[in-house]
């Protein structure tokens, strides 16, 4: 049989642990016997990070400008334990947080719904997609306590010099205050990434702040979202026959609650932090969460939303055996290839993704699952069959044959 020709490399970024084990016997078993696979490799193990002094991230991501779609493997984000386990010769910064930095990216977090796996909410029938924006409010907030009775002043001091104040409290005992800030270019790209998505994925747009409350500050978002999307996507939202809908963040959070899914829901940064833990516990597992960062200008990275899954590797490391989950590193693959498919115009390769993803699907709709999802299956137990890392892709490998 002859493989699927590819025309644009895909930016390959190679991780760490066990899901690089994942990720060598994905290629090896259910991407090389079919697809000509053309990508452009670089490795984003901990080890070569150091080597490169990191420069390989930096580069690795100026190549996702350039070919517009990478697949990334999970990464070790070092700490103090990783240094010392790695000899590492700094503490390197976050490999996403360096992309989605340098792509002025927004995330989306989507589920994997399967038959079996039921979501806690009974009536939640399609996955529901996060969009968390990765910038500002609390997470850059500068705060302490007050100590005792004193006013505490808002100043902004503009560049000419000149003053604008508003009192905070006149406190009379003690307290804490804090002070937090968004940007304009930051929500813009954020609102940006959100409907390039939405119509990329024909789904509606739902978005909510607390702009009764906080007029100025979440109103701004609410501002952004409308001018950009009044004059740059209504039309074409009109054309794709779906809606953007806004509202207020506890109205939001009630109506998804009693929805059907099938929404990317935009969320503010706290929002969204708390929201997407929400969401993706509710729908299941971390196992089978998938991620996608998208950057304005419409290049799209995906990955696996769960890290590198060190309990399981280090058990591999003694000999011992897993049942390490490759569903999302799988979906991120198949992600990955269609969007390339889809850009260079190459129907096999959509197709491809499409059947790889219905045979990992049917997998475990078989009954055949890693120990994960084993534990939370509402098939019963007989009919289940727990296989090791290696056997359950060997069992997609052979649904796809
Ligand atoms: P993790 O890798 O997501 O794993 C946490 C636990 O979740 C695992 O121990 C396992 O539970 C379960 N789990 C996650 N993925 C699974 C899968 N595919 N199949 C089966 N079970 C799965 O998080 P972590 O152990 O806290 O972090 C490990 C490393 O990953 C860290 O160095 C962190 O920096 C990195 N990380 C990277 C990314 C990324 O690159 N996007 C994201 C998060 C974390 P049991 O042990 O109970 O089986
Ligand atoms: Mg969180």
């Amino acid at each position: 049989m002859a493989k699927i020709e590819m025309k644009t490399p895909l930016v390959e970024m190679d991780g760490d642990e066990m899901t690089r084990i994942l990720w060598a016997l994905i290629k090896e078993k259910l991407l090389l016997p079919y697809v000509d696979l053309k990508t452009e490799y670089y490795d984003l193990g901990l080890k070569h990070r150091d080597e490169t002094d990191d420069q390989v991230t930096i580069d690795s991501a100026e190549a996702t400008k350039r070919l517009g779609v990478a697949v990334k493997c999970a990464t070790i984000t070092p700490n103090a334990d990783r240094v010392k386990e790695y000899g590492l010769k700094e503490m390197w910064k976050s490999p996403n947080g360096t992309i989605r930095a340098i792509l002025d990216g927004t995330v989306f977090r989507t589920p994997v719904i399967v038959k079996w796996i039921e979501p806690c909410v009974k009536n939640w029938e399609q996955p529901i997609t996060l969009a968390r924006h990765a910038y500002g409010d609390v997470y850059k907030n500068v705060e302490f306590r007050v100590p005792g009775a004193g006013k505490a002043e808002l100043v902004f001091t503009g560049e000419d010099g000149q003053e604008t104040r508003k009192l905070i409290q006149e406190f009379k005992g003690p307290g804490v205050v804090q002070g937090v800030h968004n940007l304009d270019a930051s929500i813009e790209s954020f609102a940006r990434a959100c409907f390039q998505y939405a119509l990329d994925q024909k789904k509606e747009l739902w978005f909510g702040t607390k702009d009764t409350i906080s007029k100025t500050y979440d109103a701004r978002f609410r501002e952004i979202f409308d001018t950009i999307y009044e004059n740059d996507y209504k039309s074409q939202f009109e054309q794709a026959g779906i809606t953007y809908f806004y509202t207020l963040i506890d109205d939001a959070v009630a109506r998804i609650m009693k929805s059907k899914g099938g929404m990317i829901w935009a969320c503010k940064n706290y929002d969204g932090d708390v929201m997407s833990d929400m969401v993706s516990s509710a729908f299941g597992s971390l196992a089978m969460m998938t991620s996608v960062l998208v950057s304005p200008a419409g290049v799209y990275e995906y990955e696996a939303a769960h890290g590198t899954v060190q309990r399981h590797y280090y058990k591999h490391l003694k000999g011992e055996e897993t049942s390490t989950n490759p569903v999302a590193t799988i979906f991120a693959w198949t992600g990955g290839l269609r969007k390339r498919g889809e850009l260079d115009g190459l129907t096999d390769l959509v197709k491809f993704a499409d059947r790889l993803e219905r045979a990992t699907l049917d997998t475990i709709e078989s009954g055949i699952m890693t120990k994960d999802l084993a534990l939370i299956t509402t098939l019963p137990q007989e009919r289940v069959t727990v296989k090791n890392t290696e056997a359950f892709i060997d069992a997609v490998a052979q649904k796809l044959a």
